[in-house]
């Protein structure tokens, strides 16, 4: 594998390795290493989630360029404008440092329920565009109207004739008295015939939860006809999935959009005038050339866009319409990275240091430590051969009680010794065997994290996730890596797939820190997360960088203690904390002068988050 990590496929310029370390590829260039050590030194331990706004921005900028160069080149004359989808990440760190990077654009959010909506009204200036899709009940559409009334650039997408109805109803109530009629506007969402593609397609096509159908999207334009709601209807919705890997769905579906856009507007809705393409822009998670995730570039979607929505304008004879899009993993996905210490490497034991060797060995165990010591590349796979049979002899051996637990142990590390050395020797060769091997030998790193927390698209849906260590990478890593999280399940594990595999290095845990990062963790990941096993949103912090172009820390948040973890869950505080000193102050074995020195340390305890902080007695804080 390269020593690179693949951060050329899915790094987009962002980070870049120098020397040893990958560094924040902007301004002052600082190491995530450094960043890392500078959080741990005020003694935030754990895992941290680390945010990059300057990220955020370039993704916005690069959507816009890319979309306002394409109008350029194709002469539209409609305009470009976007929507942050608050589903793909609700994080008050996020959507702030999206709020302020986006200023210039006018950018705004779009809510699918209750809370979103709340979300947007505050962080949003009167004037940028809000949209609301999702069910709808009258509150939610009441809230709607209340925001209008704020001054607020509404739109409520229908997602279905029902809410039609609602929102008739609201406006009845809201507006009865008034001269001028104060309400959102109305967008109205397609069901589409054309399905999209990928993990998660269900987004589109007539089977999706969403979006009226011809014959629905008729009876609702005769119903806005009937109740005068015309004037609001001013845009067109759709949204064929996230994670879009190819563009031919994309471009099935502006055809299917833009020719029932225009047929509307020829029908008489007259304030048409916008075409809200909805997400599904694609993030390249792949670290491996041969399993790229997406087949188009940002510079082919906005010209398809744009030339097909400009076509269809030309033949049906009406204007260009202004051109939404809602893209929320391509906006966020690269703005955070998680960093996380590795605990423990399990096969540690493994070394020549862990031998036993006696001064009269069985003649099979002294022949595999000779094996071991004359490996060399032109001897390399007969020997590695004679060993995996010696190893099988041996065991027999051992079950028939002619060999004892020291001389199996001898023979497991010696066997062990020989297939590592012998991979380092063959692998410029790339044999299947040797793919084989590296399963056999798997090192296994504890990392201090939650898949479930952190990755749970990894879990529920195997979703690759960019990962490497943040140090040490002038050497050549070696170990076919396996992670273990430390939740107490099995599937909190990234096993070692020698089709995409992992190599970490062997460090001595006990002797220095080593890090692994996991990037492209800003979109959904972190609401999604769950606390599975308690474990909950690692710590976080915020890197900005200054005039001079130095970084420094900002709004650093502590993962939730344990106490506040159980409130959470509805546990009640005060008994739990009762009953923790109740049982310290009844124990008859513990000694008076000794309890509040129990308690003080409990309460220390206690007033600390979930993930480990030491593992080896001999180790510094973890
Ligand atoms: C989820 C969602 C999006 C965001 O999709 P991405 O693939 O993250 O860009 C946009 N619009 C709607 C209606 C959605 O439900």
């Amino acid at each position: 594998m390269n020593r690179n990590y693949g951060i050329d496929i899915w790094g987009d310029d962002n980070f870049i390795i120098k020397s040893s370390t990958v560094r924040v590829n902007y301004q002052c260039q600082p190491s995530l290493l450094e960043i890392t050590q500078n959080i741990r030194k005020q003694g935030y331990k754990g895992p941290v989630l680390v945010r990059f706004p300057h990220l955020i921005k370039k993704q916005i900028s690069t959507l816009y360029s890319e979309f306002n160069r394409a109008r350029k080149e194709f002469e539209y004359k409609g305009s470009f404008q976007a929507v942050f989808p608050l589903k793909v990440n609700q994080f008050p760190n996020f959507v702030n440092a999206l709020m302020d990077v986006s200023k210039e654009y006018n950018y705004g959010l779009e809510a699918g329920s209750k809370a979103e909506l709340l979300i947007a009204i505050t962080h949003t200036p009167l004037g940028s565009p809000i949209t609301v899709n999702g069910f709808k009940d009258k509150e939610m559409i009441s809230l709607c109207f209340i925001a209008s009334n704020m001054g607020h650039n509404l739109t409520i997408t229908i997602e279905g004739v029902g809410e039609l109805e609602t929102i008739i109803e609201v406006n009845n109530e809201f507006n009865k008295d008034s001269k001028k009629a104060i309400r959102p506007k109305i967008g109205v969402r397609i069901r589409l015939h054309s399905t999209g593609i990928g993990t998660w397609a269900k987004s589109g096509g007539y089977s999706s939860k969403f979006g009226l159908t011809s014959t629905e999207l008729l009876e609702a334009y005769d119903l806005m006809e009937k109740h005068n709601l015309l004037e609001e209807l001013w845009m067109i919705h759709f949204h064929i999935g996230s994670q879009m890997s190819e563009i031919a769905p994309l471009k099935k579906a502006l055809r299917e959009v833009g020719n029932i856009y225009a047929d509307l507007k020829n029908r008489g809705a007259y304030a048409l005038n916008a075409i809200n393409i909805g997400g599904g822009l694609a993030v390249e998670y792949s670290q491996h050339a041969h399993s790229k995730e997406i087949n188009y570039e940002l510079s082919e979607f906005a010209n398809d866009v744009v030339f097909l929505i400009k076509e269809i304008a030309k033949n049906k004879g009406i204007e260009e319409p202004d051109i939404f899009t809602e893209s929320g993993r391509f906006i966020a996905s690269s703005h955070s990275v998680l960093i996380a210490p590795v605990l423990e490497l399990f096969s540690q034991d493994y070394h020549e240091k862990s031998l036993r060797l006696k001064e009269s060995n069985p003649p099979l165990i002294s022949e595999l430590y000779d094996l071991w010591r004359e490996l060399n590349p032109s001897n390399a796979q007969e020997y590695l051969h004679d060993a995996l049979d010696h190893m099988e002899s041996l065991l027999t051996l051992f079950d028939l009680g002619y060999i004892d637990l020291e001389d199996r142990s001898n023979t497991e590390i010696l066997v062990h010794l020989i297939i590592k050395k012998s991979i380092i020797l063959l692998q410029s060769e790339g044999t299947q065997e040797l793919t084989k091997l590296q399963n056999k030998i798997q090192e296994r790193y504890l990392v201090n994290f939650s898949a479930f927390q952190s990755l749970p698209d990894f879990w529920g849906l195997q979703q690759h996730f960019p990962m490497m260590p943040i140090d040490k990478l002038d050497i050549e890593p070696t170990n076919p890596a396996t992670l273990w999280d430390i939740t107490c399940d099995s599937d909190g594990e990234i096993t070692f797939d020698d089709n995409l595999p992992l190599y970490l290095h062997d460090v001595d845990v006990t002797k220095e820190e080593y890090f692994l990062a996991f990037f492209l963790t800003g979109a959904y990941q972190e609401v999604l997360g769950m606390n599975h096993n308690l474990f909950t949103h690692p710590t976080e912090v915020v890197v900005h960088f200054d005039k001079k172009g130095n970084y420094y820390l900002d709004k650093l948040i502590e993962s939730q203690n344990i106490m506040d973890v159980l409130g959470d869950m509805n546990y009640d505080k005060s008994s739990l904390d009762k009953t923790l000193k109740q049982q310290i102050e009844a124990s008859e074995r513990i000694s008076k002068d000794k309890k509040s020195d129990l308690l003080g340390k409990l309460y220390l305890y206690l007033s600390e988050n979930s993930y480990l902080k030491t593992i080896q007695a001999n180790n510094e804080e973890q």
